[in-house]
């Protein structure tokens, strides 16, 4: 080799790579650059600075086109993303558009996704609960899936750790099957939402409604002021990028932190086409990236990789990594790559009205967002017609009896005259779906994107299990509802195709043996010992609780490990 392509590969070489800049890969970045290896970050999108690059974040709702409403064309060239209730003229410049990016849906699937730097990690609702053991032995106990190759008490440890950084607001609440966390101070519930949870415990002995958990920093510690973040200041604007940092996002915690180090290169506009196995030296090399701008193919080699490109994505990447030993994808020997993709069930929700406690007149500005009734489903034995649970949302909002009547003078005389109305109340369901072989995602034989990379087709359906949930949680939701005095009850079952969800996971699923699953119990692919997936396409089974926490965790817990197994020179 010439000495000008030993420089070039010099270079290109670092200590660790990341695919994807997210809610995981921005923790696999901090994690990496603290222990002191140098470490390069690639995203597909364009680079999302924290606070200059939040344009929309003080604008008042009439400084926006449409008041805030996506225009009627956009709607019609964006139906998928349109579903989502992010897709506003604050946020949609944070949400990918249905042209730029196309997919196969096989089976409909509504697939939601943030390409920039810091990924979703700007979009979400920030709700974070531990999973616990009756998720982790869930599919041991409930026979399905895989068995989990961790218990809680291996997670336990870093979900802590997260939570610390992270800021995360709630209560201790002593469930069981929601562990209690490193908590900030918790957001009431409004009077409404806590009159419900006073029902629910006077009525049956395990419905709880507790103060949602959330990624706020309700009151900051040091730790969150050496970030240059600050207490959220109740603005509920987060999708547009909060200029306090006061949610927790990569843009405004794990990425300026990684960049603090002096360890971290952070490459926008870098797609990653496959990992490189070297059949050769017979171990995985690096990764192939095209840049979005040029489309020049370039190459960049790291010790360890750790694919963070979030869930169906990351299948992508793996099953186009093909090689001589790889015929079927990297770390594919037993074809399962791709396959037991699960999601949450969202597909049902329930309003009602309530007409009492009108002497309260304001519902509070509650960022969590209001109530949780966390699983009460078969928890502790199984005692219902379908496997497994549901969690729910719940909260209450005072409303308004408006006149919109009228034009000019009319019209603001009319709207002048509001009156508080009753409140609204609702909730949303939160079921775990089972994973199964049939619920795949592959290769589109034919179709390429932009950049000639194979486009992904997702074959993901319900089945008769959601059903049977869905038709339960309307049930007793109706009977809690009922129970409260709510009246002019509404279930509205949406049949919303799976996606809307935004918690796809699964297709490179943990466990203990390499015949039945893609993963090890450290995230390791068993196949390949210097390439990690701490995002979603990790996922054995769904839980009911939200996933992100959870994915933070596992990721700290994975860099921690492979930094350890780096040093004993067992990644080589
Ligand atoms: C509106 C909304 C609400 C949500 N609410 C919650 C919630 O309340 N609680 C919760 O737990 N979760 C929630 N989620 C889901 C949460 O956002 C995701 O679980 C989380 O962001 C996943 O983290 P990630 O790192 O896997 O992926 P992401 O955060 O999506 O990051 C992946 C990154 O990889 C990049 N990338 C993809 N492909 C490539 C490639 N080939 N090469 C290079 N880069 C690539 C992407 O551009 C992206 O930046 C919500 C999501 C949305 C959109
Ligand atoms: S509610 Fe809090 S986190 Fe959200 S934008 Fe406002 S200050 Fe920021």
């Amino acid at each position: 080799m010439s000495n000008l392509n030993i420089d070039a590969e010099k270079a290109h070489t670092f200590d660790a790579i990341v695919i994807g800049s997210g809610i995981s890969g921005g923790w696999a970045a901090k994690e990496f650059t603290e222990k002191g290896l140098k470490t390069l970050v690639l995203e597909r999108g364009r680079d999302v600075q924290h606070i200059t690059d939040y344009p929309t974040t003080n604008k008042y709702t009439y400084e926006f086109e449409h008041h805030g409403e996506p225009a009627l064309a956009i709607r019609k060239e964006n139906p998928i993303a349109s579903r989502c209730y992010i897709f506003r003229e604050d946020a949609m410049h944070f949400v990918v558009k249905d042209q730029e990016h196309p997919y196969v849906q096989e089976k409909p699937f509504d697939w939601i996704r943030g390409y920039q730097v810091g990924g979703k990690s700007l979009l979400w609702a920030r709700q974070v609960q531990r999973w616990s053991d009756f998720d982790f032995e869930g599919p041991a106990r409930d026979d399905f899936a895989v068995d989990w190759p961790i218990r809680y008490k291996d997670i336990a440890p870093w979900y802590s750790y997260v939570e610390k950084f992270a800021g995360i607001s709630g209560n201790k609440d002593g469930l069981a099957q929601l562990p209690d966390g490193e908590f900030l101070p918790g957001y009431p519930l409004n009077a409404v939402e806590d009159y419900f949870k006073k029902v629910l415990t006077n009525k049956y002995s395990n419905r709880h409604v507790i103060s949602a958990r959330c990624a706020h920093i309700s009151k900051p510690n040091q730790i969150h002021l050496d970030q240059g973040r600050g207490q959220c200041q109740n603005r509920t604007l987060c999708q547009r990028g909060c200029p306090f940092g006061g949610y927790f996002s990569s843009n405004a915690s794990t990425l300026p932190w990684a960049a603090k180090t002096g360890n971290l290169t952070l490459r926008p506009f870098s797609v990653v086409e496959s990992v490189i196995y070297d059949d050769k030296k017979g171990k995985v090399t690096g990764v192939r990236v095209i840049d979005t701008n040029t489309k020049e193919v370039t190459e960049y080699f790291a010790k360890v990789i750790f694919v963070n490109a979030a869930a169906l994505n990351t299948n992508l990447i793996l099953l186009n990594s093909k090689s001589q030993r790889f015929p079927q994808g990297l770390g594919n020997d037993n074809g399962q790559l791709g396959k037991f993709v699960a999601f949450h069930n969202y597909s049902a929700r329930i309003s009602a009205e309530y007409d009492g406690m009108l002497d309260y007149t304001t519902d509070g500005r509650n960022p969590a967002g209001g109530g949780y009734l966390p699983r009460f489903r078969n928890v502790f034995k199984q005692e219902t017609n379908f496997k497994r649970g549901y969690a729910a949302g719940f909260s209450a909002r005072r409303m308004s009896n408006k006149d919109m009547s009228g034009v000019g003078e009319g019209l603001k005389t009319n709207l002048l005259k509001t009156t508080l109305g009753p409140w609204s109340v609702g909730s949303h369901m939160m079921g775990e779906t089972i994973p199964k072989e049939s619920n795949l995602v592959n290769l589109d034989p034919g179709k390429k994107d932009a950049w000639g990379v194979p486009q992904l087709n997702i074959s993901v359906d319900y089945d008769e299990n959601d059903a049977l949930m869905k038709k339960d949680y309307l049930e007793q939701l109706t009977e809690m509802f009922t129970e409260a005095g709510f009246t002019n009850i509404k279930q509205n079952d949406a049949s919303q195709a799976p996606g809307l969800d935004i918690h796809e996971m699964g297709g490179a699923r943990m466990g203990h043996d390499s015949k039945t699953s893609i993963l090890n119990k450290w995230n390791q692919l068993h196949a390949c010992k210097n390439v990690f997936v701490t995002d979603g396409a990790c996922m054995t089974s769904t839980s009911t609780q939200n996933p992100s926490l959870t994915y933070m965790a596992l990721t700290a817990r994975a860099v921690d490990y492979a930094v350890n197994a780096m040093k004993k020179g067992e990644l080589t």
